[in-house]
């Protein structure tokens, strides 16, 4: 099995060459394959890897768009809308000067198995654009966000395919295009778009939603060990959405977190981040991260090497901000200093060699981003499920389904890897529940 393993992925490599983050992506899902093609031939019979690794559409459109100081500007649209055996294409879009083809198909490949980890009913796709909202005025994003959507208008809808947000993307960006879309359209077609303010359409407990819900998974690996988050030290890496929510959960289950960072740099607190402070320096006012050190009155360090914020001796690390941000060697850091629990609030932040260190290491439970993030689409689908209600729920009843489906996340990830031999083995788990959900729909509904 191991050989066929090896061919499947030379054959995709090569159809997708010049893609490193596709194929990373690929490699660390079909590493944990062999197992389940062993139990189930029929899958390698009907080609399941090569049509689960072709996305089922691929758009990549000009965006044109005037700026307000009247220069044109032309960026790059992408939407792969990857695989709809389980639902509508569901996923975020980034806004980001790193996006490209191989970036997206990464994303929307690992979407897949996440979105069939959370058992709601959706797809897998994902899409953005190489803009750079860094520094760029109200205006600008505005303008830019109508054209993008002038385009992406055509191939999204509520039961096709439902953006959200990702990084550079967040409820005022899906304003933007929400506006443009329903102007388009002539239709308040509420469930084509999730992350969406609160007064019109959105979900509570949505911004928080990832954040928290990598706590939720985090605190459950730490119960198979009949250990809590009371006065545990973390390490968080980020400070968007994911990052602060996670901050603020963890808090609150009694953990005192230590580091932040942003591209400019690390910040290490301590005496426990102070998250008012925090949310008002990168949420409210959009600055960088160095304002912290500078206003909170402390002994806060302050470091410009963005890696160093593995180098802090803590009980559980996660890893909040971007792909191959956790590398080997602050893994081996990590593991030195006794941590206890890695888990990946971010998509793909840990290298392969990284995520294979911490994995085979017996003294450290890790849990791969499309389990552990699970959370953010998880609450998309129901505000989903809201919008077709045409409902809006409270705060407490949003939170408590958030926690109730990352404990079954997790559950299904423990059983499918118990089932497979290696219980503490979250990597397994999560990629063959996945990938099983997945492509037993797909045999159901035939070669289409
Ligand atoms: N961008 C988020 C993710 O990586 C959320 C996607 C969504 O809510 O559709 O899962």
């Amino acid at each position: 099995m191991h050989s066929t393993i090896e061919n499947l992925k030379r054959e995709i490599f090569a159809r997708n060459s010049g893609e490193p983050e596709f194929q990373q992506a690929v490699a660390e899902v079909l590493d944990s394959l062999a197992p389940v093609l062993e139990r189930h031939p029929e899958y390698l019979d009907q080609d399941i890897v090569h049509r689960l690794a072709e996305p089922e559409r691929q758009i990549i459109f000009r965006v044109p768009w005037i700026d307000s100081e009247g220069k044109v500007n032309i960026n790059r649209g992408f939407r792969v809308e990857y695989n709809s055996a389980l639902g509508p294409y569901k996923g975020g879009l980034r806004f980001h000067p790193t996006v490209n083809l191989s970036i997206v198909k990464f994303l929307g490949f690992e979407q897949i198995f996440k979105n069939a980890l959370t058992g709601l009913p959706i797809g897998g796709g994902k899409g953005g654009s190489d803009f750079d909202p860094r520094g760029r005025s109200d205006r600008d994003i505005m303008t830019f966000c109508q054209s993008f959507m002038t385009e992406l208008s055509r191939h999204i809808g509520e039961y096709t395919d439902v953006p959200a947000g990702d990084i550079g993307v967040g409820t005022r960006e899906i304003g933007y295009l929400f506006g443009q879309y329903k102007r388009i359209q002539n239709r308040f077609e509420a469930g084509v778009l999730t992350g969406k303010g609160l007064s019109w359409g959105g979900s509570l407990v949505r911004p928080e939603a990832t954040g928290y819900g990598t706590i939720f998974f985090a605190r459950e690996m730490y119960g198979t060990r009949n250990e809590s988050f009371e006065d545990k030290t973390v390490s968080v890496s980020g400070s968007g959405n994911v990052a602060i929510y996670a901050i603020e959960k963890a808090q609150q289950l009694g953990a005192k977190v230590v580091t932040a960072s942003d591209s400019s740099g690390v910040i290490y607190d301590p005496d426990g981040i102070d998250l008012d402070l925090l949310k008002q320096v990168k949420l409210e006012e959009r600055g960088r991260i160095r304002e912290y050190a500078d206003r909170r009155s402390n002994r806060v360090e302050f470091h410009e090497k963005l890696a160093d914020v593995w180098q802090i001796p803590v009980d559980v690390a996660l890893p909040c901000a971007t792909e191959n941000e956790l590398d080997l060697e602050s893994a081996q850091a990590l593991i030195k200093n006794g941590v206890q629990v890695v888990a990946e609030g971010a998509n793909m932040p840990c290298t392969a060699d990284a995520a294979t260190l911490l994995r085979e290491t017996d003294s450290v439970l890790f849990g791969p981003a499309k389990a552990v993030n699970s959370g953010g689409v998880a609450t998309s689908a129901l505000e989903m499920q809201q919008n077709a209600s045409r409902d809006s729920w409270s705060f407490e009843y949003t939170e408590a389904r958030l926690d109730e489906i990352m404990v079954s996340v997790h559950e299904r990830c423990r059983a499918t890897a118990a089932d497979y031999g290696a219980p503490n083995d979250y990597v397994l788990g999560a990629n063959i529940a996945g990938f099983t959900k997945v492509v037993e729909a797909m045999i159901a509904q035939g070669v289409v």
